[in-house]
């Protein structure tokens, strides 16, 4: 069956099977052919809940039923303002004021004109950002401008604007970084923002840096006053252990980017969370200062409904029980395999290298790995070399178990 369908991230050239899913449930999806896949990476790090949390689903249908979709310039809808009330309740406090969008993207792009527009209505205009080498925010032109340049946007480079980077602070050189952002929040041109994937680079290679970093640079941008944005995009929603990965820090940013987990990964939804300073420098009577961003889709209703959800089960279930239990297990798994190179952990990821003669992203261990994985029915697809689990929280031990059985295979078959 010849499909029409451009896939994401996919070289159709290839011509690679392209499994059909017809349903799925907690951390299993069921093709066409009549397989059971186990979806060890949250279908692209979104599911925490598992796949159609009934919760989650009652509350799409129910919301189905009233009010589908309502432009959010100037109206509003019980949905969007009780997950508003919702979010501001659990996350921490200087945080006060939600900007709804669709995706983690443009919950970057969001963030990043927050700030712009935050310095522009100071009067005080700044432009440059500074980001962290190997980071991921995105995929559209502004999120791919504060991310790490690659083969992934190299087509793209001469629209992409230019930041100042810090390097990312590997174990025993993290001075470097903090000397290196305080260079640039010192700098004659002042930097507007510092945008950050808290704890750990995902896109990037799963490499993870300790919470004390995190806590410095925080510290270093407020001591310059440059805006200090949070990229939990990935992080949030309990992946490291925490609901957000700044706790760990006990650090809170002026700007917070969330998505993949807000509606439990069932739909898609994403929030830009922001200080008062920066709604405040916004407001006014003259229009030419309020915020000029919008999608058609903001705050769809359906979508707040299935968020609402999301924050009722982290409410009324033992969600950060689970995501101890799986993170006990991932740690148990994890260090029962032997022959890893670079084995690590943050909460409930796990990440491991397999060695290969070139480590980067299209070297041949990739699709190599991708297939080896497909033929044991798991839903598993490693950043070039490197493997990383990152399941939902409802995981059965069974087949966590057959996750690290196929990847102990690897790691021989590979080596072989
Ligand atoms: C996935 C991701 C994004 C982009 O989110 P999309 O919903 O795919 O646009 C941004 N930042 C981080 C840290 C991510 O992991």
């Amino acid at each position: 069956m010849r499909s029409s369908i451009w896939h994401p991230f996919t070289q159709h050239g290839l011509a690679e099977p392209t499994p059909l899913v017809t349903h799925a449930e907690g951390a299993a999806l069921y093709t066409a052919d009549g397989r059971r896949i186990i979806d060890a990476i949250s279908s692209w790090w979104v599911n925490t809940h598992g796949h159609c949390h009934p919760r989650i689903m009652a509350a799409i249908a129910e919301q189905a039923t009233r009010l589908d979709q309502i432009i959010f310039a100037g109206w509003t809808h019980e949905p969007a303002e009780q997950l508003a009330r919702g979010l501001l309740e659990i996350m921490p406090a200087p945080l006060a004021y939600a900007f709804f969008s669709d995706s983690g993207s443009t919950s970057v792009e969001v963030a990043l004109k927050m700030a712009l527009g935050f310095w522009l209505n100071r009067g005080e205009p700044r432009q440059r950002i500074v980001v962290m080498e190997s980071s991921y925010h995105g995929d559209t032109i502004g999120a791919m401008s504060v991310g790490a340049r690659g083969i992934f946007n190299q087509a793209y480079a001469p629209l992409l604007f230019d930041v100042a980077t810090v390097p990312f602070p590997t174990a025993g050189s993290e001075q470097v970084t903090l000397d290196a952002l305080e260079h640039f929040c010192t700098h004659e041109d002042k930097p507007a923002a510092f945008i950050v994937e808290p704890l750990v680079l995902g896109a990037g290679g799963m490499r993870i840096y300790a919470p004390w970093v995190l806590a410095a640079m925080r510290a270093i941008c407020a001591a310059h006053g440059v805006l200090f944005i949070a990229d939990e995009v990935m992080t949030g929603w309990g992946r490291t252990g925490t609901l957000l990965a700044c706790e760990q820090a006990e650090i809170v940013p002026d700007i917070l980017c969330l998505s993949k987990g807000l509606t439990g990964g069932a739909i898609p939804l994403a929030v830009t969370l922001a200080t008062e300073p920066i709604y405040e420098a916004h407001f006014s009577t003259d229009r030419s200062r309020q915020f000029f961003h919008s999608s058609s889709y903001t705050a769809n209703p359906i979508a707040c409904a299935a968020a609402n959800a999301n924050l009722a089960i982290w409410r009324e279930e033992p969600v950060l029980e689970r995501i101890a239990r799986l993170t006990r297990l991932q740690g148990e798994k994890l260090s029962g395999l032997q022959g890893v190179a670079n084995a690590r952990q943050i909460g409930t990821i796990t990440a491991l290298e397999i060695e290969a003669p070139e480590g980067d992203y299209l070297s041949a261990l990739g699709p190599r790995l991708l297939a080896f994985f497909r033929e044991r029915d798991l839903l598993l697809r490693p950043l070039g070399n490197t493997v990383y689990v990152m399941p939902p929280y409802c995981i059965g031990e069974e087949d966590l178990a057959a996750i690290y059985t196929a990847i102990g295979e690897a790691i021989d078959a590979m080596r072989g």
